[in-house]
Parts: C-alpha cells; sequence; structure tokens
C-alpha cells in the first residue's frame, strides 16, 4: 500500500461554528466552508494547513457516530486520514493481513473522496482513516 501524505486530521466538536473561534479566528486557518454527510450524521467543515487539512466534525444528531464519540471521550482529537493512491488495494492488503475494518469497502465522505475506516482496535486505538482523491 501507498499512503501519500497525511490527508487531513479529524476533529470532533459540539459546533463549528464554536470551533470556528480557535481554528479560523485565533490560528488564522482559512475556512473553507462546512459540508453535511446525510449518512454518517455529521457536517465537516475544512481549514487546509500546507498539504494537509483540519477537519471539524459535528454531529447532526444525538445517535451519530461523532456525537456517540463525544459522549464517550469528549471533544477533541478523532481520526487520522491518509492518503493513499489505490484505496481498494490497500483495503484488499489490509484485509489480507486481517486487520479489522469498520469500512469493507469504500464509501463516499466529504467532499467526494473516497474513504474507509480502520478499527481502532487494529490500531492501538487510533482510528486512522484512509482516503483517495481524483
Ligand atoms: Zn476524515
Amino acid at each position: 500500500m501507498k499512503i501519500l501524505k497525511i490527508d487531513h486530521v479529524g476533529i470532533a466538536v459540539n459546533s463549528i461554528e464554536d470551533g470556528k473561534n480557535f481554528w479560523a479566528e485565533t490560528l488564522g486557518l482559512h475556512f473553507e466552508g462546512a459540508e453535511t454527510v446525510a449518512e454518517q450524521k455529521v457536517t465537516t467543515a475544512f481549514f487546509p494547513v500546507g498539504e494537509s487539512e483540519v477537519e471539524l466534525l459535528e454531529s447532526t444528531s444525538p445517535d451519530g457516530p461523532v456525537a456517540k464519540f463525544i459522549e464517550k471521550k469528549g471533544q477533541g482529537f478523532q481520526h487520522i486520514a491518509f492518503r493513499v493512491e489505490n484505496i481498494e488495494a490497500a483495503l484488499d492488503e489490509l484485509k489480507e493481513r486481517g486487520v479489522q475494518l469498520i469500512d469493507q469497502k469504500p464509501r463516499i465522505g466529504a467532499g467526494g473522496a473516497k474513504i474507509a475506516f480502520l478499527h481502532p482496535k487494529a490500531t492501538g486505538g487510533v482510528l486512522v482513516e484512509l482516503c483517495e482523491r481524483s
């Protein structure tokens, strides 16, 4: 599998609007706009930083994965996303190695990227996302 770079770092927040105070106003990062991914019950906001981005995630529903994450662990770092060349090939390779996956197949995330999550049980506790952008 070829990992190209850290695509983004995902941070769970109660409110993107409040999050903007720190990430955009205090740190001066550019707010690229928000996008709701209905299937994941999440609204995401991206702030580019050089070659990578910060992604804020706000749940759209109390039973969404981000809401559940915040309930358990509080707001803060949620996942790291690696850009890969070929996400299908990467998932096949991980399956061959017996790595526990959340997504057996890629799905479409924010910005139309193909994404898939590895299970934190398989990674030492870190939620890892693979993503491929064309
Ligand atoms: Zn992400």
